[in-house]
């Protein structure tokens, strides 16, 4: 069986295992049915998820020109304390900084090998967590807007790692924490603020990821360099897929990656 079309980051349902689906124009492909199969991907050129034209892509899916351009590229978007809508201000399209910036979003821990913290629309829960790989996840606080999501996570970053530590988290190198406990220790650095948003009864949610074995070193696999690639599927965490052989596949790091995947 084949697949083509470029790659997108794969869209995810959280069940008793997270279900992974990979979704190209024609068709879908639910990722979990083919664990344990082999699995061929084949590059084939770039195609910018932003304008669409055939251009190498840049960064986040993109070409260059749309990752300079795009209100959705806008350095907001991994920086949330620059966000400046809800002063009125515009960065590169106020009407669309406005629709996404002045939303409820939350500032959570998330634990994928080690305990780091994080900002998210509300609406992307637990969305996010799976695409991290985090196997416990726990909401700090809910406020009204992305600038005081982002305030709060440059406060509690004085304390708490804002990275994940992905090798780790692929080699299921990981340690169980007592999130609610570590929420409570961080109330005390949240900004004035924020201190009225705090979730002081929030409960930690546990993931589980597809994986039927996970590798003791892994190695990534970057088309760009090596556009041809075949493997036995052994599982798929965060936004990865894992090989028999210690190859790891970051689907979300291809995104705008025009593939043809076959199974056999
Ligand atoms: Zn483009």
């Amino acid at each position: 069986m084949t697949y083509e079309g470029v790659l997108r980051k794969m869209k995810t349902e959280l069940a008793e295992t997270v279900q992974y689906y990979l979704i190209f124009e024609q068709d879908f492909l639910n990722v979990n049915q083919v664990l344990d199969k082999r699995l061929a991907i084949n590059f084939l050129n770039y195609e910018c998820t932003g304008c669409g034209k055939k251009k190498k892509v840049f960064a986040n899916g993109v070409c260059y020109n749309c990752f300079m351009e795009r209100p959705e590229m806008g350095e907001w978007v991994i920086r949330p304390e620059l966000s400046k809508a809800h002063l009125d201000q515009e960065h590169r399209d106020l009407e669309f900084e406005k629709k996404v910036q002045l939303q409820p979003h939350v500032v959570y821990l998330a634990n994928s090998s080690n305990v780091k913290v994080g900002v998210t629309r509300k609406s992307e829960i637990p969305t996010r967590w799976i695409d991290q790989g985090a196997h416990e996840a726990i909401e700090v606080v809910e406020v009204p807007n992305r600038y005081l999501a982002g305030i709060t996570e440059v406060a509690l970053k004085e304390h708490l790692s804002d990275k994940t530590n992905w090798r780790s988290m692929l080699t299921n190198d990981l340690k169980d924490l007592d999130l609610a406990a570590i929420r409570d220790d961080m109330r005390q650095y949240l900004p004035e603020e924020v201190q009225d948003y705090y979730l002081a009864s929030s409960t930690e949610l546990e993931i589980k990821f597809p994986v039927l074995n996970y590798p003791a070193k892994c190695k990534t696999l970057n088309l760009a360099k090596t556009p041809f690639y075949e493997g036995v599927l052994k599982g798929i965490k965060g936004q990865y897929l894992i090989f028999e052989d210690g190859m790891v596949f970051n689907v979300r790091k291809h995104e705008g990656f025009n593939v043809n995947l076959s199974l056999q």
